[in-house]
């Protein structure tokens, strides 16, 4: 029914990307994360995992990246500095200091 598929986290856009890549090659961890949250409705035996931690009051967001309390790949610098929008060459975009570093494969 998509083209892209955009997926937002406390009312901003982490990732925008053509649907076959969001879905098969996820970049920001959020994204990864509710994939791997849906429910197996085949019954392959895949593992699903929900997101962890609690959502932060949208009124006084974290500071930084405002993922970064329940992000498994947060540094220093994600609890300081707000990601930059950086687009990608499949004509994707990805607000994730990880992926800009290239700390995700
Ligand atoms: S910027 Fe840091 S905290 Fe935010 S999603 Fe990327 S790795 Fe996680």
């Amino acid at each position: 029914m998509a083209d892209e598929v955009g997926v937002m986290y406390l009312g901003r856009l982490v990732e925008l990307a053509p649907r076959r890549q969001l879905f098969t090659q996820p970049r920001h961890p959020y994204t990864r994360m509710l994939l791997d949250a849906i429910p197996d409705l085949h019954a392959t035996g895949r593992a699903r995992t929900p997101v962890q931690g609690e959502v932060p009051n949208p009124l006084s967001p974290p500071p930084g990246c405002t993922f970064h309390p329940r992000c498994p790949h947060a540094t220093a610098r994600c609890r300081v500095e707000a990601p930059a929008w950086h687009a990608q060459p499949d004509g994707g975009a990805v607000a994730c200091h990880a992926v800009e570093e290239g700390r995700l494969g």
